[in-house]
């Protein structure tokens, strides 16, 4: 995940590959703190596909901090302001982000939670490149968070939200790419791009001018292996992978990966979850779902989440996939 606003290094690379009267294709990197961002783009002329890629990493690089709870973006002022026991006024932008997360919430039976933050700090996830020092949480401190997640805020009548709760503190860090990548594509809708392809730390967008163009995308190995398999994807289409295995932390000599299970507010077993579909933001919380939910709630939280492409690694690498997903696999 993209976790603070400064961009590290610019680009990596561009590389052309011209011709005389085909269309070219343009391939730019960019590390945006510790993600990757790849964006290749086919267009009429180099120029055009050029201004699509650099659009694509503006988007991304001017979108992503006011959507971490941290920091000093939107929501991490809301945050502080929901701490304070003040109702905030939310941007539109942020309002239906949050209300489309409550309604993944409520339909995933709590295993995804925005108001998972005060669960997320208490554990040290929410910055791992800080040095981590204290233990497990006290038991305590894991109900008084559970508390916070359940009841802890509502939205108010325009844009508004309140909280009841100063314990209260939202993250949706498990969405942000999601969110990241819907405007990027959306930002270069009206560029003359015959094949985009947009990778963003794994999750990945494709589009195509062509219907029935077919995309070949490696799904992501969140232990930093090769892929985890290849799948194929159709223009429109984005997949989205949420895993416990790269960011965890260790305690005691104990690993505790950096989803948690709200319901509990314990760091859930590492496994991988991969979802295929036409909205990134809903892919996106329903694969944080089936991580937390694990191989036994695999089909239940796949029809409770309303998806039918899904694939499950569990920590033996035993695989999981729905009828849908078998179809798509190479
Ligand atoms: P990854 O970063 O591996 O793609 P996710 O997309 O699932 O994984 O995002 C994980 C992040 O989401 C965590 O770092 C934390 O900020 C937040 N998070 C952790 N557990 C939950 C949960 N149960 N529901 C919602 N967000 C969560
Ligand atoms: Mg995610």
């Amino acid at each position: 995940m993209i976790t603070r606003r400064s961009m590290l290094a610019g680009l990596a690379s561009a590389i052309a590959v011209a011709g005389c009267t085909r269309a070219q294709s343009v391939e730019r990197e960019w590390l945006i703190y510790t993600t990757l961002l790849k964006v290749r783009a086919t267009a009429a002329d180099q120029a055009t596909a050029n201004t699509c890629c650099q659009r694509v990493f503006d988007t991304i690089q001017t979108q992503g901090p006011d959507l971490y709870g941290f920091g000093d973006g939107e929501l991490s002022r809301a945050n502080t302001a929901l701490s304070q026991g003040q109702s905030v006024e939310l941007s539109d932008r942020l309002y239906d982000l949050l209300r489309r997360a409550d309604v993944w919430r409520v339909a995933s039976g709590g295993r995804f939670d925005p108001a998972v933050g005060g669960m997320v700090a208490a554990w040290g996830f929410d910055d791992l490149t800080r040095p981590q020092t204290g233990g497990v949480p006290d038991q305590a401190a894991i109900d008084r968070m559970i508390a916070a997640t359940t009841t802890g805020y509502t939205f108010g009548g325009s844009r508004d939200l309140q909280s009841f709760d100063p314990a209260v503190r939202l993250d949706i860090g498990a969405i942000v790419k999601g969110a990241l990548l819907a405007e990027a594509i959306a930002a270069v809708a009206d560029n003359a791009v015959e094949r985009l392809v947009v990778d963003l730390g794994g999750d990945v967008a494709v589009q195509s001018m062509a219907a029935d163009d077919a995309f070949r995308v490696a799904v992501a190995n969140p232990s930093g292996g090769p892929p985890s398999a290849l799948l194929t994807m159709r223009s429109g289409e984005y997949v989205m992978t949420s895993g416990g295995y790269a960011r965890y932390r260790e305690i005691d000599g104990e690993r505790y990966q950096h989803i948690i299970d709200p319901r509990s507010g314990w760091p859930v077993p590492p496994a991988a979850a991969t979802v295929i579909g036409d909205d990134p933001v809903h892919a996106d919380a329903a694969a944080t779902a089936l991580v937390v939910g694990g191989p036994k709630e695999f089909s239940a939280v796949c029809d409770a989440m309303g998806v039918d492409k899904a694939l499950l690694i569990d920590n033996l690498g035993t695989h999981l996939t729905t009828a849908s997903m078998r179809e798509r696999l190479i």
